[in-house]
């Protein structure tokens, strides 16, 4: 089973660092400070746990 960053679309293997944002995306750990700027997840609109009113 491959994993690919959602960053730079590279190949994410076993040995590799990667990080599991809060939004469900797989990265790498040093591609993940850079996916923070667009991040959905991280912000004042979050997609998990707004559903509650
Ligand atoms: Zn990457
Ligand atoms: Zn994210």
């Amino acid at each position: 089973m491959e994993r690919r960053c959602t960053l730079c679309r590279g190949s994410i293997d076993a040995g590799t660092e990667r990080v599991l944002c809060q939004c469900g995306r797989l990265l790498h750990e040093r591609c993940a400070a850079a996916h923070a700027e667009w991040c959905d997840a991280d912000g004042t609109e979050r997609w998990l746990g707004a559903v509650e009113l």
